[in-house]
């Protein structure tokens, strides 16, 4: 018997599991177990899957139900719901790399912008919800990124939906990475087209599946991305580029995990390697190095129509505010202003990198600011993580559909805000907990 539907039954006959292997289960693995074992009846499953959350949260082996008392950091109160506990915790697990979402200079102006313009922007691009500052934010990062153009969209999930499922044509194919973001692989499926995935940052595999499809479509876009957000190692963008001169594609590349950070003042990964003319769109969120929300996608001006008017969410979602918008701006300044912080991220980096390699843990691949501790056993990452939670030190457990069941982790998000003092402190609690664990 599976161990959902044990736990069906469990839950159904109200018996309460203690059982620490049935709650560990992730609450989408948990449905599709569920859905798998022909257990199809809607209010039943929203039932056990409700239960579930519950017993889940009273056993503490929640992380994705707290929230910051008064906003991201990467030291704040943390406020746990089922006992309203408000905890003093160091945070890894925002992406503010920058940390400049605390920036005094930064939070004066988009106070002063509000002031001016007001609040929101109350309808999409086409429709009359630009603003000034929005076209002054596309012509800076166009240029930031070394592109023609670029268009703004409200969030980075958005950008990836509406860019990529409005480039290809009837006769194109798709092909990218298997740990491409979910909003990548969204686009990708929306767009309608054929598609495939090539094994994670593997070049050979990219050129099997050149050499397979290449000849039947007219056009091949392939997308990656230039970090990755669950393993924190970097595209083989080089190699990619001589592929591209070989076969003959369209590169996309997602930068979410780097522009801001890498690159001529945080141009990013593509101006890092020197790349950025052979890559022919170069996407990021906004809602990380850049202390705001939104995302763009740069490239030549003569893509743009094309996406402007068939990407939904561009087209039908309403603009960015305009204190989102200087958010933008302000911490594009604060980048170019002080290299310094950029400096002090990838500093901070490797200080962590050494010690948690000192203390006995494998980092796999990772070298970005993207610190991933690999806990395969559920249980284990869900206890691992409680005893984190409860020591003052956060993070969320990342489980299935982020990854898939056997591939669970912890990630540890370096930002500029960091002090050494948590650094340290953090890697102490680890080691102990890795000894505890038998992880190290
Ligand atoms: N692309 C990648 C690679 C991401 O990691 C993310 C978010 N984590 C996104 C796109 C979406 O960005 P946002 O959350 O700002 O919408």
């Amino acid at each position: 018997m599976t161990v959902a539907k044990e736990h069906q039954i469990n839950i159904l006959s109200n018996t309460s599991s203690e059982n620490e292997s049935d709650l560990s289960i992730s609450l989408a693995l948990l449905k599709r177990q569920l859905n798998q074992s022909g257990i199809d009846d809607f209010e039943q499953v929203a039932h056990i899957l409700y239960k579930h959350k519950q017993l889940q949260i009273q056993a503490d082996f929640y992380s994705q139900d707290k929230f910051t008392l008064e906003g991201s950091h990467s030291e704040a109160q943390l406020v746990c719901p089922s006992t309203g506990k408000i905890t003093d915790c160091i945070i890894w697990c925002i992406n503010h790399y920058t940390g400049l979402n605390r920036s005094q200079k930064v939070i004066d102006r988009v106070c002063e912008t509000v002031q001016k313009f007001g609040t929101g922007s109350g309808t999409s691009a086409i429709s009359g919800g630009m603003s000034s500052l929005h076209k002054e934010a596309e012509r800076r990062l166009a240029s930031l990124v070394g592109k023609e153009s670029a268009l703004l969209f409200p969030t980075g999930y958005t950008t990836n939906l509406g860019v990529i499922s409005s480039l290809p044509g009837i006769n194109d194919f798709l092909l990218f990475d298997r740990e491409a973001h979910a909003s990548i692989i969204d686009g990708v499926k929306l767009s309608g087209r054929k598609f495939a995935s090539f094994n994670h940052n593997s070049v050979d595999d990219l050129e099997r599946k050149l050499k397979k499809y290449r000849g039947n479509y007219k056009n091949i876009f392939v997308i990656v991305e230039s970090a990755y957000s669950m393993s924190g190692d970097v595209a083989p963008l080089k190699e990619i580029v001589e592929l591209k001169n070989k076969y003959n594609f369209y590169l996309y590349v997602d930068e979410a995990h780097t522009f801001g950070f890498y690159g001529e003042k945080g141009a990013g990964y593509c101006n890092e390697l020197g790349v950025t003319s052979e890559v022919d769109f170069i996407m990021s969120t906004l809602s990380k190095s850049t202390a705001s929300i939104g995302g763009f996608i740069a490239c030549k001006s003569k893509y743009l129509p094309m996406i402007e008017w068939s990407a939904n969410s561009f087209l039908f979602q309403a603009c960015l505010t305009p204190g989102d918008v200087t958010a933008i701006l302000a911490s594009l300044d604060e980048l170019a202003e002080h290299p310094e912080l950029i400096a002090e991220l990838h500093q901070k980096n490797r200080y962590m990198r050494e010690k948690l390699t000192q203390v006995g843990f494998d980092l796999g691949e990772s070298q970005s600011p993207i610190i991933p501790l690999f806990i395969p056993d559920p249980d284990t990452l869900i206890n691992f993580n409680r005893d984190l939670y409860t020591q003052g030190v956060f993070s969320i457990a990342i489980v299935y559909p982020i990854v898939k069941p056997s591939e669970g982790r912890i990630r540890f998000i370096l930002n500029a805000s960091h002090s050494y003092q948590s650094i340290d402190k953090t890697v102490n609690i680890l080691s102990s907990l890795g000894t505890k664990y038998g992880i190290i």
